[in-house]
């Protein structure tokens, strides 16, 4: 279900939101330190205490080029941890959900991954028999240089969100393009860093005629989250989240932009108002 509008138009460029699929994720993970009391009035959870949540990808047609932002949980994820999630059995590749959302998917040019965990990149490419190959083979992928390596520690903290074949074979053949700090990838497309999540997560910006999309990624990734003390418990570096969160929300307000989440399951586009008591709440489309 999503409430609201599922495109917006600004300037020259339409945004629409892509929902890969619908899985379900402990709500606890999702919430960190708030109290179940708290987070469970925003989100009923439903069995084994999950929660629902989007697989979000945005696609932003801007006339010259076809970006598409995120590519969802993809072809990886064996079967028990696809039913552990509640994850569809893969019965349609993401260029035919791309399709089925009434888009080319010949016509996507660049694809950003705000970072590499695996339910942010899963789509980047389709494994067939045993090699994993561009799923969007004219595009170019972005994504940070940091990240990238970071994946590579393979740091016990995390290491089981990162499947190397989701990028490591873009960035072999070239097709992927590793970026140093904030980025103008088209024009008006630009990553910019907004850590917090981990080091190195970029927040994706779309500007023309004066107006902004966001593209906020796990620095909010749904709209219960916009409380900047709400956290969620997979987040390296939460003291930074709080404050990066304060001044990307506080600018969105300020310059009312229209945001995106990458996992709300319900609210595609939003703009962000002040609220005295949660400091930030979404006003959907
Ligand atoms: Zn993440």
């Amino acid at each position: 279900m999503t409430t609201g509008e599922r495109s917006a138009v600004l300037g020259d460029f339409e945004i629409s939101l892509i929902r890969d699929s619908v899985y379900w994720w402990d709500g606890g993970a999702m919430f960190g330190d708030v109290p179940k009391t708290l987070w469970s009035r925003k989100i009923p959870p439903a069995d084994l205490n999950r929660i629902p949540a989007g697989f979000n990808c945005y696609l932003i047609s801007t006339g010259d080029h076809t970006v598409l932002i995120e590519t969802g949980g993809g072809d990886k994820p064996d079967a028990r941890s696809r039913e552990r999630m509640k994850m569809p059995p893969r019965t349609e590749e993401l260029p035919a959900v791309v399709a089925r959302h009434g888009f080319d998917p010949d016509a996507i040019d660049i694809v950003i991954n705000s970072h590499l965990h695996w339910d942010h990149c899963g789509g980047n490419t389709i494994v067939k028999n045993g090699c994993a190959h561009a799923a969007f083979p004219r595009a170019r992928y972005f994504t940070a240089r940091g990240e990238w390596e970071h994946a590579h520690e393979r740091l016990s903290r995390d290491s089981v969100s990162y499947i190397d074949a989701n990028y490591d074979p873009l960035v072999e053949s070239g097709q992927m393009t590793l970026v140093d700090g904030d980025c103008e990838v088209v024009p008006g497309v630009w990553m910019r860093r907004a850590p917090g999540h981990n080091r190195d997560m970029m927040a994706v910006t779309a500007q023309s005629g004066g107006r902004t999309f966001c593209f906020l990624s796990d620095l909010v990734p749904m709209a219960a989250h916009l409380q900047p003390t709400w956290v969620t418990a997979f987040d390296l570096y939460p003291l930074q989240t709080i404050e990066v969160k304060t001044q990307w929300l506080s600018a969105a307000v300020k310059e009312d932009w229209i945001c995106g989440f990458a996992h709300d399951s319900e609210i595609a586009f939003a703009r962000i108002a002040a609220h005295p008591k949660t400091g930030f709440a979404a006003v959907p489309l």
